[in-house]
């Protein structure tokens, strides 16, 4: 049975599926208008091993998360960089998951880009009006009627009284023609120079909260079994989510709800605004990104994790302890001249150890992914291997042993089987360059940028089924 610490009840809960055998999953992913630093890459760990440890257990999992491409800093960072917003974000959303594919990210089922689900969120929005949950002021932004919805404040347990008196110094102003100071947008006017949508109620853009409810429905359904995200998202943006959603269905809109603690540095908050910060890429450049997973992992995820310098390279002995287990069992194995097999008593005995450990494991990830707790259940079964694995024993023994530590450890997504590569984007662009010098006849230019790109180490090979490319 696998427990879930549930935000909303705020207990640990037995999991059980909308629907036997399937897992649907929302969780809320970055703003692409910078590379991705390593306290986004938190969630993004931690849900990625909660998916895995489904699929393990022989779940159907649906992988939902959004890269959010419309937003305040997309255009800040547009205007400075002078150029799009579109360019910043498609950009930056390539960065993003180049970073994800070295930290062993499973491709999620769907990454759907706010921008592409506009109509959805216009819907959305419209029928939260004809509901009467939502209004339209003489400027066009459209707010949500916050007291209307009954369960507003059941995910972070606030209380709408609590909340008033938080805002009682926010005045509700003339340009902003709220109702109540605690109504959030759905949709607001263009300003000049910004990207802006045809709407009902003026040009303009949509709120934040709102792509993810309507993201969530479409690609997973009205009611989903988990949503999930850094904790800093249970209010304003899961609490907004739930009035939106359930609102508008009148349904549950998710099951569990799960949050990861924050990663600090110094004991504060990692974050773009406070300036202290690593990005995933700048960690590349130091470690393997298995490292960094690795120290993800080394907490459980609803405690705060202090990055430092020494916990990495802890992270980086430990990770490298089970990569020679690993290598060590691969030469073990390719030792065997045939495949022998070991005589019952034997392979008990160690069966029992194997399934020890497995059980180990499982208890940890059971409750409530204790990721620290199972990896600790991987140095056992290590140190098990290292003192009482070794050739002299017949191969299907050694095998199972093998096959148990790859097993445990791909849960973790310890184990690198990495998707196709992903390039840089600069590296990319040169390579859409020269398609395009090539489709234009300038051949001088096509080659001289398949030299530029040789030297930084990538061949092409115009095949039949167009450009490929290799590392050189
Ligand atoms: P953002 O791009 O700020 O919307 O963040 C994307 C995701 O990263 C959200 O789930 C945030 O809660 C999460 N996040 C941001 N900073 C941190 C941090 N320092 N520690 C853990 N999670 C974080
Ligand atoms: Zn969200």
């Amino acid at each position: 049975m696998i427990e879930i610490y549930n935000t909303l009840t705020k207990q640990k809960e037995e999991f059980k599926p909308i629907e036997e055998g399937k897992v649907t999953m929302y969780v809320c992913g970055p703003t692409v208008y910078n590379f991705i630093h390593i306290g986004n890459a938190r969630p993004m760990i931690v849900f990625d091993t909660v998916r895995r440890y489904f699929l393990y257990k022989g779940y159907d999992v649906s992988y939902v998360s959004n890269f959010t491409d419309v937003d305040d800093k997309i255009i800040k960072a547009a205007i400075e960089g002078n150029t799009t917003s579109t360019e910043v974000s498609e950009r930056f959303i390539k960065e993003c998951l180049k970073d994800m594919n070295g930290m062993n990210i499973m491709k999620a089922t769907k990454n759907p880009k706010a921008t592409e689900e506009i109509d959805g969120m216009i819907d959305m929005i419209q029928t939260l009006i004809d509901k009467g949950y939502a209004y339209v002021v003489s400027d066009g932004t459209v707010y949500y009627r916050t007291k209307k919805f009954e369960g507003y404040g059941k995910l972070s347990h606030k209380n709408i009284e609590d909340l008033e008196g938080g805002h009682r110094d926010i005045k509700v102003t003339g340009a902003d023609q709220k109702e109540d100071e605690l109504d959030f947008v759905l949709w607001k006017p263009k300003k000049e120079g910004e990207p802006f949508w045809k709407s009902p109620w003026c040009d303009g853009r949509p709120g934040w909260h709102i792509e993810c409810s309507v993201m969530s429905k479409k690609y997973l359904g009205t009611t989903i079994d988990i949503h999930a995200g850094g904790e800093d998202l249970v209010f304003p943006h899961h609490e907004n989510e739930i009035a939106q959603s359930e609102a508008c269905s009148g349904h549950t809109f998710a099951n569990y709800w799960m949050h990861n603690a924050f990663l600090n540095i110094n004991n504060k908050k990692m974050s773009k605004s406070l300036g202290n910060f690593f990005t995933v890429r700048e960690i590349s450049e130091k470690f393997d990104l298995a490292v960094l997973r690795f120290f993800m992992l080394s907490a459980h995820y609803r405690n705060p994790l202090n990055f430092s310098a020494e916990l990495m390279e802890s992270a980086k002995n430990g990770l490298e302890r089970i990569r020679n287990c690993e290598e060590r069992m691969k030469d073990i194995l390719s030792s065997y001249d045939e495949e022998t097999t070991s005589t019952n008593e034997e392979k008990i005995d160690i069966q029992e150890k194997l399934f020890g450990f497995r059980e180990e494991f499982e208890n940890a990830m059971n409750d409530d992914f204790n990721t620290a707790d199972a990896l600790s259940a991987v140095f056992n079964l290590v140190s098990f291997i290292n003192s009482n694995i070794n050739s002299d024993l017949a191969y299907d023994i050694v095998k199972e042993a093998n096959d148990e530590l790859l097993e445990l450890t791909n849960v973790l997504g310890l184990r690198v089987e990495r998707e196709e590569e992903v390039l840089d984007s600069d590296i990319e662009k040169l390579i859409e360059d020269r398609q395009n010098a090539r489709k234009n006849k300038d051949f001088a230019k096509a080659d001289e940028i398949r030299d530029k790109l040789k030297n930084m180490g990538i061949e092409l090979l115009d095949t039949r089924e167009g450009v490929k490319w290799k590392r050189i």
